[in-house]
């Protein structure tokens, strides 16, 4: 019933539109997915000229494979593999672009006391999800003494980094793909393009809104892959979702899935998924992986201390909280009515 609803206000609104501007001035929608980055990106954007809203496309796709061919810890010759093999020999020197990624990570590594540490990866490697792989008990003992940020040295007058223990290994699949998105959006932003959504995988920002209404973001259900639990509707933010149902297999009853805390190098267990809305989507995935492993209580409050950041929670039982903001968001407007079709994460 919404559906079509829906489908006869965006009539209306056209015939509107026409009547005003003539035909010409009617913007045009365009929508493209790929897979890059081990994910599914997706673009959708309006502009006028035809030629315009392909270019937009095409610097999406391009930017996403630059980024993932530098970053991506499973391509031998990227950037970031060259300084894991190397970094704990020598001071390494990183582009410009790799260097400050790495200490914008190190930022959130501080914001949230060690709960986004990208040298997880020095025991998350040892995880294989696809295979049901898993460390030893010893194996975790000894790597977990690995991860620690503060293993990272940078040295900014030279451009270098380095690492201080042998076996040291960092992972920017926590903070990468929001990074990405973010950069397709200036780029969108220099076509002059007003509005579109770019999103990789669980992130998301758009530019604008969408013909007048929001865009629409809908959070699914942690354990029922079809079932949206809630829908956001959203102009000019990012959105990262982070979940345990991404990659994970169960063992005796247990989860094991790809977020990792860095203090025991194991999954983090007492939240099924966090969303964040914020200003950007390198800060939004950041801290949707970090309130992960903070847990409810700890992840509530860094939420609610941070201004500009809401947060939608699921905890283990299946169970939603809400950030202050979005609670008393929440009391104040129910008549929320997003656009059709939303893009669930
Ligand atoms: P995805 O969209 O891939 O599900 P998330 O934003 O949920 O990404 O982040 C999960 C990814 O973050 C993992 O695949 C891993 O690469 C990385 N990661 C896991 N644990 C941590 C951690 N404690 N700190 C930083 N990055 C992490
Ligand atoms: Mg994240």
């Amino acid at each position: 019933m919404r559906n079509i609803v829906d489908r006869l206000s965006l009539a209306a609104g056209i015939l509107a539109l026409q009547l005003l501007f003539g035909a010409d001035a009617i913007a045009e929608w365009y929508k493209h997915q790929a897979d890059i980055m081990g994910t599914r990106i997706s673009v959708e954007l309006f502009h006028h000229d035809a030629a315009v809203a392909r270019q937009g496309i095409e610097v999406v796709i391009e930017e996403m494979h630059r980024i993932d061919a530098g970053m991506s810890p499973y391509i031998a010759s990227s950037e970031l593999s060259h300084l894991n093999s190397e970094a704990s020999r020598r001071p390494i020197k990183v582009s410009a672009e790799l260097f400050s990624l790495i200490r914008r990570s190190i930022e959130f590594s501080e914001l949230t006391h060690g709960a986004f540490d990208i040298t997880f990866a020095s025991a998350g490697y040892l995880y294989d999800y696809r295979q049901a792989k898993r460390p030893t008990a010893r194996q975790l003992q000894e790597s977990i003494d690995l991860i620690n940020y503060h293993n990272l040295v940078l040295d900014p007058a030279s451009g270098t980094i380095r690492y201080s223990r042998e076996g040291i290994r960092i992972d920017l699949g926590g903070i990468a793909k929001g990074y990405a998105v973010d950069n397709c959006i200036e780029l969108l932003r220099k076509l002059g393009i007003r509005s579109a959504l770019v999103s990789a995988g669980g992130d998301s920002r758009v530019i604008g809104d969408r013909w007048g209404r929001p865009w629409t973001i809908g959070v699914r259900d942690p354990r029922k892959e079809n079932n949206v639990v809630a829908l956001l509707p959203l102009a000019d933010v990012a959105v990262s979702t982070s979940g345990d149902y991404e990659r994970y297999f169960e063992e005796g009853g247990i989860r094991y899935h790809h977020i990792i805390d860095p203090k025991s190098g194991d999954s983090a267990r007492e939240l099924q998924s966090v969303t964040i809305i914020g200003p950007d989507a390198t800060t939004t995935d950041a801290l949707s992986t970090s309130v992960f492993v903070l847990g409810l209580a700890r992840g509530l409050h860094l939420v609610n201390r941070l201004p500009n950041i809401d947060a939608i929670l699921v905890d283990r039982f299946g169970t939603m909280h809400y950030s202050d903001g979005l609670e008393s968001a929440r009391n104040m407007d129910s008549s929320v009515n997003p656009s059709a079709e939303p893009v669930v994460r």
